[in-house]
């Protein structure tokens, strides 16, 4: 379990529990105010991103220590993501009322382009509408640029279906609280388009967790294709020449899922971190 299962979770997965996705929680006049703050920051740009975490990387040791605390510590009070796979996400939908599918903010940033990849969730009546109205009132910019399609409506069965497509698309799928412990959305995140991956996993400044899983290899049924190496983005797939199959380092695994997607011979599955002693703690 990580630590958000046991803070917003009572020990269960705490993105599976329904009560942290009341708009409620959002409503508060303090966490909206304070995340107003922080998404109504200027962004800047990818090269701007990039010039920031390589100069931090050449700072003194202790001002980095420093700076990765300071921003892990504020990203976990306001917005913190966690890999999910997609039994998962299926699970999510089944609870949730609402889901919004809207523009990725990391590829706008990074790619300059509009990609819609990320999905508004949440509870309540008319839970689309209000989650809408929150994010346009936090920040004109956040999810509207003046080419965005805005926000758009669609069904459980649609998001998942897209949801499908993206794994195709070799897309990790990662939840993410807008003031914690309030859920908002689900996006669909790969290493070059994704600021949170590359804090996380490229500048070791994590912002998400890993997930609830480990991936594993039957090897009686992997015939060493190596496709699931083509589409893992954390580097955690190596290939024995000698055995001529492929083989998961679990501590390096972050449970996405997506290599189980593209295995033909349904040689990979998804474990419980908590049984996988090297990966248990490793989040
Ligand atoms: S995709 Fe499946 S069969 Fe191919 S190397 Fe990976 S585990 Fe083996
Ligand atoms: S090994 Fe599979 S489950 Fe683990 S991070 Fe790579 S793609 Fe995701």
């Amino acid at each position: 379990m990580c630590e958000f299962c046991l803070e917003h979770g009572e020990g269960r997965k705490w993105y599976l529990e329904a009560k942290n996705y009341g708009l409620d929680l959002l409503s508060d006049a303090k966490k909206r105010k304070a995340f107003k703050k922080y998404v109504g920051k200027p962004m800047g740009s990818g090269t701007q991103f990039h010039q920031q975490m390589e100069k931090l990387e050449k700072a003194p040791s202790f001002v980095r220590r420093m700076m990765r605390w300071k921003t892990v510590s504020t990203m976990k009070k306001v917005h913190y993501g966690q890999v999910v796979p997609i039994e998962d996400v299926e699970r999510i939908f089944d609870f949730v009322n609402s889901i919004v599918r809207t523009s990725c903010l990391c590829r706008k940033l990074l790619v300059g382009e509009e990609k819609r990849y990320c999905y508004g969730i949440s509870m309540g009546n008319s839970g689309s509408n209000n989650l809408a109205d929150v994010f346009r009132e936090l920040s004109p910019g956040f999810f509207s640029a003046p080419d965005s399609k805005g926000t758009e409506v669609v069904s459980k069965e649609e998001a998942l279906a897209s949801f499908r497509e993206h794994e195709k698309e070799g897309l990790c799928h990662s939840v993410w609280t807008f003031m914690t412990p309030f859920i908002g959305g689900i996006c669909n995140c790969d290493r070059p388009d994704c600021l949170a991956m590359q804090m996380t996993v490229t500048y070791d400044t994590p912002v998400m967790f890993r997930a609830e899983y480990v991936a594993e290899t039957e090897p009686d049924s992997c015939d060493g294709c190596r496709q699931c190496m083509r589409v893992c983005q954390f580097g955690a797939i190596g290939y024995s020449a000698t055995q001529k199959r492929s083989h998961i380092d679990p501590r390096r695994c972050y449970g996405c899922g997506i290599c189980r997607s593209v295995c033909k011979k349904n040689a990979i599955h998804l474990k419980d971190r908590a049984k996988v002693p090297v990966a248990a703690a490793i989040w």
